[in-house]
Parts: structure tokens; C-alpha cells; sequence
């Protein structure tokens, strides 16, 4: 059990009030509210240590360095990877598209790339730039009704040896929760190289790369309690080599001449120019913090809290729930009757909760839902059932007004 009220005294933001009702913040899938312990490492950072890394030949521009690679060394233990397999981004979108470009550019003309229907727009849009310019095409494995991947459609698109499956390690707008591992397995038996979008499972659960067994896995700071502008790529040590660098510039190259370059050694082979260096500082902070109430504890709150959400709802008229029915992660997502989600959105925001309404960039899933958008509640650490209580009412109140 999270001792939640403690950890609310963390979070500033969440003593305010909105529209004259205390903020029930509501949407951690979007981005997440950021914990006195961030702001001051940030801020100490700025204050006593700011230099540019990796090139001066002074104590403070070491200092930076440090500060700049323990977050590093803090970040690859939190998701068991080496230190040299984490390439800062500038979130997962950057990471994603990153490796749609290395791996594009090192596929064969007109192979495969394999994908899911429930991508978020990051793990689609970045492929088909590539397909495009290369003449590559893709293949999307369908959903179930009850929002799981279906399995034997993977074997079936795997079978066709795509040079790489990327998806989703937790669905956005389902909840869903796909067998990373399991996936992985499968991709390296067919061939393919696999890339795990887990800009929703790593803010949420233990993830651990090695365990899971993903070629790349993309994350962002700012959905766990870190800041925004920066972000993760693991990349497989066995991988860094095979792959030239997206970005050129500064501080990723060994030597320079008017003909070309030598690049430097992971991961600054993969990192130009001037480093988001607060943001990394801002992330370790964020990873010992959530280090600190366990992330098994925090998958179980979520999870719980979900539930809840789900049973508080059922007594909604004309409620639907959209995902899986058992194991779903912190989120929910939900249409009344016919009521637009932004109509609905609105009158949550009048009762001063945040839930989120739209596509949730993801267009495509959407389509298959046969929604035009949803409303998205989505948990974190600091959430309560009195905020899902408030909620629950509203929707009450939204479905006799609206509809
Ligand atoms: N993938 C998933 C599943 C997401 O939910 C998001 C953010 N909504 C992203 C990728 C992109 O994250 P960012 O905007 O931080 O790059």
C-alpha cells in the first residue's frame, strides 16, 4: 500500500485548485506532475554545476560530466541495461524515429516492418517516412475485440520475415498490457529485430531489458515524474556498431576531416551536439524516487486503482469501457452513449478533474474501435479513489445533462 497522502506533499501542483475545486490530475498517460525532489536536483544543477560536458579542460565542466553520465549509470540499472546502451533523446518519439531510420537505411529495399493496431502515431509515423523513402512496406498485427494483440496474426506477419516488429509494451488508450518477452522471442525466430515502445510500461512497472530481450526500447522522462525534453533509447550493445548515426555534429566523433568523419564510441556515437544535461539530472532523480516506493508497489496502486475505475463507471448509463476486461494498466478509457468525449472532458474540467479527451494519437486504433475519440483517465503514484469517486459523479452528472 502507497502511503499516498505523503507522497502528494511531494507534488506542489497537486495543492491546486481549478475551477474552485481541488485539481483531481487524472491524466499520467499525457504527461506526468513533477515531485519536489526533481525540481530541486534540476535546479542544484543549474545553480552549483552548469558547464557543457565532455570538453572542458576545467573542474566545473567536470562536474557537469559526472552529473551527465551518473544519470547514465542510473538510468541503465533501473532498466538493467549497461551504461552504454542508453542514448539520451529528446523523448520517445525522437528515440522511435531514430531507430526507423537506422534500421530502415540498414534493411533491404521493399522489406517488411511489422507494427500493431494499437501504435501510438510515434511508433507509426516515423516507419512510414522511412517506407516511403526507401520502398519498404508495413504490416499491422490486428486486436482482438477485448483490446489484446491477436496472437496468431503476429506468427502469421512474422512468417513473412519483416526486418523489424515494433510495438507497444502497454496501449495507451487500452490499457493493454502485450507479452514483451513473448513478442521479442518471436521477432528473433523469425529474424526480425524487435523495438519496444515503452513510453507507457517503464513509468509504471519493472521492466528490465535483458529479461525482456528487446534489440531497442524507447521511453520518456516526462511521463515518470521527470521533465520534459529529454528521453531514452536503449540500444543492444551487439547493435551499436552495425548502425551509422542518425544526427551528426559535435561530440559523437572521434575525428574530423574536409572527406568525413570517425565516430566516437557509444552511446556518443549517438548523441550530437549539447545534451539536454538537466534533463538527464531530472530523470535520475525522477528514477530514485520512484526507486524509492518500488515499482511493484506502484504497478499494484495503479492497477487497483483501475479497477476501481472501471467498477465506479459501470453505474454510468450508456458507459463503454474500451480494453481488456482483466489485466489492464493504470488507465481507462471510456465513451458515454453518443456524448462527444470533449463535451465530456469539459464538464470534468468543471468539476476541476483533468481526464484526458481525443484520439490519443492514434488514429488508426480508433478506426478500429469505431470511435471518434474516447475520454482517457489515466493513474499515478499520487492518485486516489476519492479523485475516481469525483469522477464517477461527474460522469453521472455529464450522461443526464448531455445526452
Ligand atoms: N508511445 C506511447 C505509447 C505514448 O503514450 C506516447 C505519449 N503519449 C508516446 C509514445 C510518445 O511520447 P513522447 O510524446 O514523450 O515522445
Amino acid at each position: 500500500m502507497l502511503d499516498v497522502e505523503k507522497i502528494r506533499a511531494d507534488f506542489p501542483i497537486l495543492a491546486r485548485k481549478m475551477n474552485g475545486k481541488p485539481l483531481a490530475y487524472l491524466d499520467n498517460a499525457a504527461t506526468t506532475q513533477k515531485p519536489l525532489a526533481v525540481l530541486e536536483a534540476m535546479d542544484g544543477y543549474y545553480s552549483q554545476h552548469n558547464a557543457n560536458i565532455h570538453r572542458g579542460a576545467y573542474s566545473l565542466s567536470q562536474e557537469a560530466t559526472d552529473a551527465y553520465e551518473d544519470a547514465r549509470k542510473n538510468v541503465a540499472v533501473f532498466i538493467g541495461a549497461r551504461a552504454d546502451e542508453i542514448i539520451f533523446t529528446k523523448n520517445a518519439t525522437e528515440s522511435l524515429n531514430v531507430v526507423a531510420a537506422m534500421t530502415c537505411e540498414n534493411s533491404p529495399k521493399s522489406s517488411g516492418i511489422l507494427l500493431t493496431q494499437m501504435e501510438h502515431h510515434s511508433n507509426i509515423v516515423p516507419w512510414q517516412l522511412q517506407a516511403k523513402l526507401r520502398g519498404q512496406h508495413i504490416a499491422y498485427v490486428k486486436i482482438r475485440s477485448n483490446g489484446t494483440l491477436c496472437s496468431e496474426d503476429v506468427e502469421k506477419e512474422l512468417a513473412s520475415q519483416p526486418s523489424i516488429f515494433s510495438f507497444t509494451h502497454v496501449s495507451n488508450v487500452l490499457g493493454t498490457v502485450n507479452d514483451a518477452k513473448a513478442l521479442c522471442g518471436k521477432a528473433r525466430k523469425a529474424g526480425a529485430l524487435s523495438c519496444v515502445d515503452a513510453a507507457q510500461s517503464v513509468p509504471h512497472m519493472k521492466v528490465d531489458v535483458k529479461e525482456m530481450g528487446c534489440d531497442f526500447l524507447a521511453f520518456s522522462a516526462h511521463k515518470m515524474l521527470g521533465p520534459t525534453g529529454v528521453g531514452v533509447l536503449y540500444m543492444k550493445r551487439e547493435l551499436q556498431q552495425k548502425f551509422e548515426p542518425v544526427f551528426g555534429g559535435g561530440d559523437m566523433i572521434k575525428s574530423v576531416s574536409f572527406k568525413g568523419a570517425e565516430w566516437n564510441e557509444p552511446p556518443h556515437k549517438f548523441e550530437a551536439g549539447t545534451q539536454n544535461v538537466a534533463g538527464a539530472v531530472g530523470l535520475s532523480a525522477a528514477v530514485d524516487y520512484l526507486q524509492k516506493i518500488g515499482m511493484k508497489n506502484i504497478e499494484e496502486h495503479e492497477r487497483a486503482l483501475a479497477k476501481y475505475c472501471v467498477d465506479a463507471l459501470s453505474s454510468v448509463k450508456g458507459i463503454r469501457v474500451h480494453g481488456p476486461k482483466k489485466e489492464r494498466a493504470g488507465l481507462v478509457s471510456f465513451n458515454i452513449g453518443k456524448i462527444h468525449a470533449h463535451d465530456v472532458g469539459e464538464f470534468a474540467n468543471a468539476d476541476g478533474i483533468a481526464i484526458r479527451a481525443g484520439h490519443h494519437c492514434a488514429m488508426p486504433l480508433m478506426k478500429v474501435l469505431g470511435e471518434a475519440a474516447t475520454c482517457r483517465a489515466s493513474f499515478y503514484v499520487y492518485n486516489k479513489e476519492e479523485e475516481i469517486d469525483r469522477l464517477a459523479t461527474a460522469m453521472k452528472k455529464a450522461q443526464n445533462v448531455l445526452s
